[in-house]
């Protein structure tokens, strides 16, 4: 399988080429030059397969550049019942008979996240050892990135870690679950400013290109491919437990954010999974919603991104909305450059019609929504669901056909969002086992002005 980039360079990458890389050079993403198609034999024979193996299958429709018996071992050590906490790896809560929650959040930091995170170490350290070379990753969270980042990377040979947070502002819980590592090759920053220095941090020092060769800076950001590739497996998992037989459709609901995730659910259904419909559900934060119901996307500044009881669903932007576009134009870079380049765009009537056959709709939801739904939730299932998965379960519950079944995916535990669960609901979340205390182990971090410079030189002095 080769890679091409989204805004028309041609150039032919092998999977362990962008594996390490960000954007292509072009400023496209990359998608696969075609997508592989799953036919009714192979279907049938996954059916039965252990999450983990699954995952190597679907894998290797993408990469063929690490040798089988390698990917396969990298799968069977990352998808394990002891790091998410079942067999099923992802498993279904069912609300219903016809509604399920697909539960993608029971990995180390509590966040769909780590379901991509947790494959990307494995193969980060695999590539590098290969090479014989090391990486230093430089990030910006807000929360949920930063930690599966660095819950996947922990004691990984070859990658250090250096994650930029804005100091004070992180929910005590996600502070103590990033500072509360202590693995050497983790180091924690914490910037005297609010996310969007830290993210102005990062952005600096990747374009001092001498600084970013010298030191080997790299990057994990949601629009690597790998990390999109890991989240098509769980489309396929859910399937295959919601349904008895592969003439069965299933819908799936992704609480949104940068498209990262239904993103994933797209290339399952390009590849023939019987996805009926993909519910793209947005918050306050409805760049997508607009989209969708309109054809005009119109990604907005800082000041018009609301913060949200949703926090990790507040984007301005979303970074992997590019892929999808691509598909929809028909695999036209060159005009998927030009929008992509201009502050806003808007598709043609033919065009937005067009969307219906790749299965997408959309929705939004509001803080009075979600705390509503948590509600009800929990009154009638006796399920506490996050703040995300609330929006999710909202759109759901409106876009829901009663013939077909729908998933609606959990992105995250509610013990990470206690201030929003007890105004719903007035209880403690349930934390999982653990997890209890953490905020009182001891913390490793480093404080710091917002100062380009110090940053480098801490990077500089520590690998
Ligand atoms: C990152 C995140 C999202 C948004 O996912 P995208 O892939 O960016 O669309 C939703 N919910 C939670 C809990 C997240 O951490």
């Amino acid at each position: 399988m080769k890679y091409i980039s989204t805004r028309g360079d041609q150039a032919e990458r092998g999977f362990s080429d962008i594996l390490l890389e960000g954007l292509a050079p072009d400023g496209g993403l990359y998608l696969p030059k075609a997508y592989p198609k799953v036919d009714a034999a192979t279907l049938a024979r996954w059916r039965g397969l252990a999450y983990a193996d699954l995952a190597f299958e679907i894998l290797s429709l993408y990469i063929d550049d690490i040798p089988a018996d390698d990917l396969r071992a990298i799968t069977r050590k990352v998808y394990t019942a002891e790091v998410f906490g079942t067999e099923a790896i992802t498993p279904l809560t069912w609300l219903g008979e016809h509604i399920a929650l697909q539960g993608l959040s029971n990995g180390p930091t509590l966040a769909f996240k780590d379901m991509a995170m947790q494959l990307l170490g494995a193969l980060f350290e695999y590539e590098l050892g290969r090479r014989g070379e090391t990486l230093n990753i430089l990030g910006a969270t807000s929360g949920d990135t930063g930690s599966a980042a660095e819950y996947a990377m922990r004691g990984k040979k070859g990658v250090n870690v250096f994650m930029l947070s804005p100091d004070g502002r992180m929910s005590p819980f996600q502070q103590a679950q990033m500072f509360s590592l202590q693995d050497a090759n983790i180091h924690n920053i914490a910037i005297e400013g609010v996310f969007d220095d830290c993210q102005d941090i990062v952005k600096a020092v990747s374009n001092d290109l001498a600084f970013k060769r010298e030191h080997r800076i790299g990057t994990v950001n949601s629009i690597n491919w790998a990390r999109l590739l890991a989240q098509v497996v769980y489309y396929f998992a859910g399937y295959f437990q919601a349904t008895k037989s592969n003439e069965e459709k299933v819908s799936f609901t992704v609480p949104s954010g940068n498209f990262g995730n239904v993103c994933a659910g797209h290339v399952a259904r390009m590849m023939g999974l019987p996805i009926a419909k993909l519910v793209v559900a947005t918050n306050e934060n409805d760049v997508l919603d607009e989209f969708f119901r309109t054809g005009a996307y119109r990604p907005r500044g800082t000041a018009d991104t609301h913060e949200t009881s949703s926090p990790s669903m507040d984007i301005s932007k979303a970074s992997n909305f590019e892929r999808f576009v691509f598909d929809l134009l028909g695999r036209d870079g060159g005009r998927v450059k030009q929008h992509f380049t201009s502050p806003a765009f808007e598709l043609t009537a033919g065009e937005h019609m067009d969307i219906a056959g790749f299965g997408f709709v959309s929705g939004r939801s509001t803080h009075a929504d979600r705390i509503a739904t948590i509600r009800r939730c929990h009154a009638e299932h006796g399920v506490v669901i996050d703040p995300h998965t609330a929006d999710g379960l909202k759109v759901a519950l409106e876009k829901c056909d009663p013939a077909v079944t729908m998933l609606v995916l959990e992105t995250a535990l509610p013990a990470k969002f206690a201030a929003t669960i007890h105004e719903a609901l007035d209880i403690e979340p349930p934390r999982p086992a653990g997890l209890e205390g953490i905020e009182q182990l001891p913390k490793r971090v480093k404080v710091m002005r917002a100062d380009v410079e110090a940053v480098k030189a801490y990077i500089h002095a520590h690998v």
